[in-house]
């Protein structure tokens, strides 16, 4: 069962959210049916997603990030509401893959290097927020420690990482680690946390060993005194469903429906982030134009 925990050292000056998504991104991978190195790019994001979207306090905020790279993998998405359940998808699930010498997948190919991470937390009232920074690598860690820093002026760490099985290609492993310094942080207090930083392992190989989400905050922050603000069971969740497809349909043009209609007789939809399948009859469809035409 996949978890996302939040910590605090008890003088309040960092904040360190860890996330054990293992789970979710095995469940995207076979949604998706994704290639190792989109399965490592979007399995990523959702981590990074999941861990932000945990902080945003209220109940309907959701928060959306978008990559738009220049690499072979297109666009990728992923959304957490503010539990920390996500869901996802990529532009180009066959993304080939590159590893780089030491056998770990090259994100970066995948993504590319140029390209920008947009930000939307919409809170479900007024405005959503919206930030967007260039990417710096593409491998997504660092991109959104320089959204925080950039667009939030919140300086941040941030560890992600997605362990792929070498023969079967199937997801072992995935997790995250979200830092960020809180307002009063001194200096003493930034020099500890960079040297813990220093030496800090990659996610994987944490939760390889064995280490919980808890053991790893606790690494991570070693010398401060740790509490505990929540631990949160996550999953891959979509919220899709037959009315809100109904929905997107009613928002295409009459003739485009009736095209449906007439000429194909059904329309047939696929959600993006969970690929469930919709069908809709001629009667269906015709209903749908009556309903939008009464209402207007
Ligand atoms: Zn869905």
């Amino acid at each position: 069962m996949d978890k996302v925990i939040r910590t605090i050292t008890s003088d309040g000056a960092i904040m360190a959210a860890a996330i054990d998504a293992s789970d979710i991104v095995f469940t995207a991978q076979q949604v998706h049916k994704l290639s190792p190195s989109a399965t490592a790019a979007l399995g990523r994001l959702l981590c990074g997603a999941s861990l932000m979207g945990i902080s945003l306090k209220q109940d309907k905020a959701t928060i959306n990030l978008r990559v738009m790279g220049d690499g072979p993998i297109g666009t990728l998405l992923a959304v957490s509401d503010s539990k920390g359940n996500v869901r996802g998808y990529v532009g180009n699930s066959d993304c080939p893959t590159e590893y780089y010498n030491n056998g770990k997948i090259n994100v970066s190919a995948a993504v590319g290097k140029d390209g920008t991470l947009n930000v939307i937390r919409d809170y479900g009232a007024g405005d959503p927020y919206i930030g967007q920074v260039p990417l710096v690598s593409g491998e997504i860690a660092e991109d959104i420690t320089s959204y925080y820093a950039t667009s939030e002026q919140i300086p941040t760490a941030c560890a992600l990482g997605v362990l792929i099985d070498k023969d079967d290609k199937k997801v072992l492993l995935a997790g995250g680690l979200l830092i960020q310094l809180l307002p009063g942080a001194d200096e003493s207090t930034i020099e500890r946390l960079e040297k813990n930083l220093e030496k800090l392992e990659p996610m994987t190989t944490m939760l390889a060993k064995g280490m919980n989400i808890l053991d790893i905050c606790k690494t991570a922050l070693e010398g401060f005194e740790v509490e505990v603000l929540d631990e949160t069971p996550v999953n891959y969740v979509c919220t899709c469903s037959r009315s809100k497809i109904e929905g997107y349909l009613a928002g295409l043009s009459d003739d485009d429906i009736r095209y449906c209609a007439n000429d194909l007789g059904y329309a047939e939809v696929n959600c993006q982030f969970c690929n469930k399948n919709y069908k809709f009859t001629k009667e269906d469809l015709e209903n749908i134009i009556k309903n939008k035409n009464e209402k207007n």
